[in-house]
């Protein structure tokens, strides 16, 4: 038992390791990856479930890391977010995605909103509403077309996170919660906040299927937002029957890989040219 107890001690411990150094790789290489530019941002598109036409396209980014290949942002984000290299990313996002999507409207692309995702130490330790008006200004594009994804963390109700988001609703900006539901706040906030929309989290969607009480839950999340006039977006559907059940509901958007995965840039740009024409 002794010699079991070792090794099994033994390859935990060279398991922890190589965690360990493949994080403390990564935190050290984000700057730099930044300066390099191994940053990529795929688009997903977000249907409006009446016209079934886009309405918008989240942001997300992909590391292309020389070594290591594609790094999901769930590896990456946590560890920008330690090291304090969120910030100058989330920027490097901000700009580029309003870059991106004027370029789409000079291109004849219907107009559509571009989401971000907005980590806490973005909104809490930088002044984001300064910086989002300087993106906006250098890229054209006009407020009305940008939306920030925001969580629930991320605004625990302190004053100067309501003042934040006043400052960017009266600029014209969208907001929306995501993965709402998933956080541990509690509902008052909704009634604090000056937010558009709220995110069903495809912990949620995936499962509506097969368990009544996820399919209750979405049901209760979009009649509540309803009530409260928020619009209200489901990620995550991958099926037809989840589709239709969100119909059924009244869920207002979706975004999944029913429709399409996250795509580069010039994907989006095709997909849309075409439909244009239809
Ligand atoms: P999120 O904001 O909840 O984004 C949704 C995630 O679900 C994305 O993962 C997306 O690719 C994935 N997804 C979309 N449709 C489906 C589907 O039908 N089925 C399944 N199973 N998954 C789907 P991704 O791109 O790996 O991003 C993971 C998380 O990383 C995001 O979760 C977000 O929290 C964070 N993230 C991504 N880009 C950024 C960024 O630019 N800034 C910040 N702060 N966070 C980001
Ligand atoms: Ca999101
Ligand atoms: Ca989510
Ligand atoms: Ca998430």
């Amino acid at each position: 038992t002794k010699d079991i107890g070792r090794n099994g001690f033994h390859f935990h411990t060279s398991e922890m390791n190589e965690i360990v150094i493949r994080k403390s790789k990564l935190a050290s290489s984000l700057r730099t990856g930044l300066e390099n530019g191994e940053f990529v941002i795929l688009y997903q598109p977000q249907i409006d479930l009446k016209t079934e036409k886009i309405i918008g396209v989240e942001a997300l980014v992909r590391w292309n890391h020389p070594k290591l290949g594609t790094i999901s942002p769930a590896e990456f984000i946590p560890l920008a977010e330690e090291t304090g290299s969120i910030i100058p990313i989330g920027e490097y996002v901000l700009r580029k995605a309003c870059q991106q999507s004027k370029a789409w409207q000079d291109a004849g692309l219907p107009p559509f909103r571009v989401a971000i995702n907005i980590s806490a130490r973005q909104f809490t330790q930088t002044n984001l509403a300064e910086t989002v008006k300087s993106a906006l200004e250098e890229s054209g594009l006009s407020p009305q077309y940008l939306e920030l994804e925001l969580t629930e963390s991320i605004i625990q109700g302190s004053k100067s996170s309501i003042a934040t988001m006043q400052e960017l609703k009266k600029m014209g900006i969208h907001l929306s919660i995501d993965d709402f539901g998933t956080g541990y706040s509690s509902l008052s906030y909704l009634k604090l906040f000056p937010i558009d929309s709220l995110k069903i989290d495809q912990y949620f969607t995936r499962n509506i299927q097969v368990d009544s009480k996820d399919a209750a839950l979405v049901d209760t999340i979009i009649r509540m937002g309803h009530n409260l006039n928020l619009n209200v977006i489901a990620e995550g559907v991958e099926t037809a029957e989840q589709l239709d059940f969100l119909k059924s509901r009244l869920c207002d958007q979706a975004q999944g890989y029913y429709f399409n995965k996250p795509l580069p840039a010039e994907e989006i740009s095709k997909i849309y040219c075409q439909k244009k024409s239809e």
